[in-house]
This record gives C-alpha cells, structure tokens and sequence, in this order.
C-alpha cells in the first residue's frame, strides 16, 4: 500500500464534500472537463510561486512529492540547510509539498505561498493540515506563514519582492485546529474504505468553497430549478 492516501487538494476536496473525494479516486473518469479558467488559475499559481522562492533565495527544489522527497527533506532539515522549497512531509496517511522552509536561530519557519489578492477559508484550511502533518511526521516549525500578493503593488521582476507579498502568522490558529484535522482526515480515510460512493445529497457543497468538477454526474438527478437554486 502506498505511504499516503490524501493530499492537499484531495483533502480540500474532502472537507467541501466526501463523495466528491470518493469519485475522484474511485471514478475520476466522471470529472467535469477541466476548463481554460482552470488551467490559466494553476498556471498563474505556479508562476508566482516561483517568483516567491525569491523572498528566500538560494535554496533547494524537492522533486516531486513522494517517499524520496520525503527522506531527502528530512535529511536537508537534520544537516540543517537553510533554504528549502517544496519540502515534502508524509505522515498520518497524508503527503504535503510546502513552498518555502526557512532556517531560523531556533528552528524553522514554514510558509504557504497563494497566488491570490486575499486569503480565504480554503488557505487557512490547507496551512491547519500542512502544520498537523509536519507536526505528525515528528517536526514542528516555529511558525507557520500563509503568504499572499498585495493587491496595491504590481508583481514585477524589477519590484521590492517583500512590497508585493503580504506574510500573515497563522501558527496560533493552526495549533487550534490540530484536532479538527485529525478528526477530518481520519473520516476521509474511511471513505476511501468504503466499497461505494457515500450517499450526499446535491446542496451548497456543490458550489463553495469552489465549484465541484462531478456536477455533471451528481447534478443530472435533480431539476433545472434546483440547480438555479444552488447557482445562486
Ligand atoms: S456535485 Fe455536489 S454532491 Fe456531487 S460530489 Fe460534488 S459536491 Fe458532492
């Protein structure tokens, strides 16, 4: 069996709807098509994670995540390298890639780069789980950043890196959440048990935090009127 069995999305995919975490493991072929949106959202995503490395230059890019990832950052954290990037942790049947690791007198600080103007539920979400499970896989950052682009300065290449990026300290609200996702990952983990999909009704679920890519199945039951309703 494989060490992990959720991940960030999948368990982000858990909390906003347990048969939607089933179907994409079990039936990924019923998905909605993924739409040029979508694409174009990772894409800038991913962009701006990198241009967000350079607040902490100089450090060193896990590969994919995965067991050797895993065993290398576990080896970089214990010879003490200052700079890591998508490190990579797995414990509690869950693997995280964190942006940026960062040496500290004491320790180490852990921050989550969001492409975003704002942060939102779905962001805190994700920081709560990457800070249970580094603490799970028996390391305990000093302090846990979410970081987000400030919406009054343009992200450049030529710009102050630290005027673009806003760092808000959500360590006290991840050590309050610690059970919460424990107790969520331990039920989306017997989902994933199960031999058939739970039986959840159609509801705000499927619109919020973000709209669920089985629409196109689960949406086919119910009437025209319904799905206005939840469109909002
Ligand atoms: S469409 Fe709604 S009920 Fe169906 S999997 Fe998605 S969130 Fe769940």
């Amino acid at each position: 069996m494989s060490e992990y069995i959720l991940s960030k999305s999948t368990y982000i995919r858990g909390l906003q709807c347990h048969k939607s975490l089933y179907l994409n493991k079990f039936r990924p072929y019923l998905r909605d098509k993924i739409t040029e949106e979508q694409l174009a959202k990772f894409a800038r995503g991913h962009a701006v994670g990198k241009v967000a490395q350079q607040l902490f230059p100089g450090g060193v890019a896990m590969s994919r995540p995965g067991k050797p990832s895993a065993e290398k950052t576990a080896q970089l954290i214990c010879e003490g390298f200052p700079v890591i990037y998508e490190a990579c942790f797995i414990s509690d049947g869950v693997i995280v890639a964190l942006d940026i690791l960062v040496k500290q007198e004491n320790g180490y600080n852990a921050y989550e780069v969001k492409s975003s103007l704002a942060l939102s539920n779905v962001y805190y979400n994700d920081a709560y789980l990457q800070y249970y499970v580094l603490n799970a896989a028996g390391f305990r950052p000093e302090k846990f950043f979410l970081i987000h682009r400030n919406a009054e300065i343009e992200l450049t290449e030529s710009g102050d890196l630290h005027e673009m990026f806003v760092f808000t300290d959500v360590t006290a609200e991840c050590k309050t959440n610690e059970l919460f996702v424990q107790e969520g990952i331990s039920q989306m983990l017997e989902v994933m048990k199960r031999d058939k999909s739970p039986d959840i009704q159609t509801g705000k679920q499927c619109m919020y935090p973000y709209p669920c890519d089985f629409r196109g199945v689960c949406w086919k039951k119910i009437s025209k009127a319904e799905q206005e309703e939840l469109l909002g």
